[in-house]
């Protein structure tokens, strides 16, 4: 078993929730102003059974018009159309939008031989919700699609990959784990998205319930150091991936290299 990040780009963020293409070299942070400046890292892991893609990303396009998605998978030797696994963590439009494609104008699965796992509360709150954060006309070409697995709780997907309601970034949030071979990955997703935000103790007002938000990521950190576990960060500013040591009672991040 083995992860990759599939790392698509650095972005800021206004109140209007729109993803603006960020780059250091070029651009200043000064002319943002009000905005927050943030990384994107969907995952690409490959197990004995399956190739999988964890969160999916902005879905942006480079220069060419090529998606990035597509581009690095490619890059790493395999074909997007034999990615079998989707696992979603939550549905906000920058973990979500890549589920999809776009061409003539007309929009259709971008994986369309995977399965992609959403959690059922998720999925519903994305249609009632009000939120910006939702793009409901991405959900719709899954919807019809027939691709869409529902989940709840905690569970399996085969015996490799389980999930667990988490509930600290949306109510319904979930992450997952790939054990295998023994390694182990974890994908926390929003809940802890960046490695220091373990470091940092504090609670966020972009989560749902901030402080179970932290409460969480103390409790994977914990896991994490005694179980060995190489955690996956969708957000980082720096190494997509981490372990986890508790030197004299705090906590350490070691970045994996890929
Ligand atoms: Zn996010």
């Amino acid at each position: 078993m083995k992860a990759y990040s599939l790392y698509e780009g650095s972005y800021s963020v206004d109140s209007s929730k729109k993803f603006v293409p960020f780059d250091p070299e070029k651009d200043d942070k000064k002319d943002r102003k009000g905005s927050i400046f943030i990384h994107v890292h969907p995952f690409l892991i490959q197990t004995d059974s399956d190739l999988v893609l964890i969160d999916t990303g902005l879905g942006y396009k480079n220069d060419k018009g090529q998606y990035v998605l597509y581009e690095n998978i490619k890059k790493l030797g395999f074909d997007p159309q034999e990615v079998s696994l989707v696992l979603m963590s939550h549905l906000h439009q920058d973990h979500a939008s890549g589920m999809v494609i776009e061409q003539d104008g007309r929009l259709s699965l971008a994986f369309p031989d995977a399965d992609y796992i959403v959690s059922r509360g998720e999925w519903e709150n994305a249609y009632s919700s009000q939120s910006s954060s939702y793009r409901t006309e991405i959900l719709d070409v899954l919807q019809r699609s027939g691709n869409l697995i529902l989940v709840e709780g905690d569970g399996e997907v085969n015996g490799t990959i389980s999930y667990e309601h988490s509930g600290g970034h949306t109510p319904y949030h979930q992450v997952f784990h790939l054990v295998e071979d023994g390694k182990h990955y974890f994908y926390g997703g929003d809940e802890w998205a960046e490695p220091e935000q373990l470091l940092r103790k504090f609670s966020a007002k972009y989560d749902y319930d901030g402080r179970k938000a932290m409460t969480l990521r103390e409790e994977y950190g914990q896991r994490a150091a005694a179980e060995g576990w190489t955690c996956l960060f969708y957000h980082s500013t720096g190494a997509a991936m981490g372990k986890v040591e508790i030197k004299d009672g705090a906590f350490k991040i070691i970045p994996v290299e890929e």
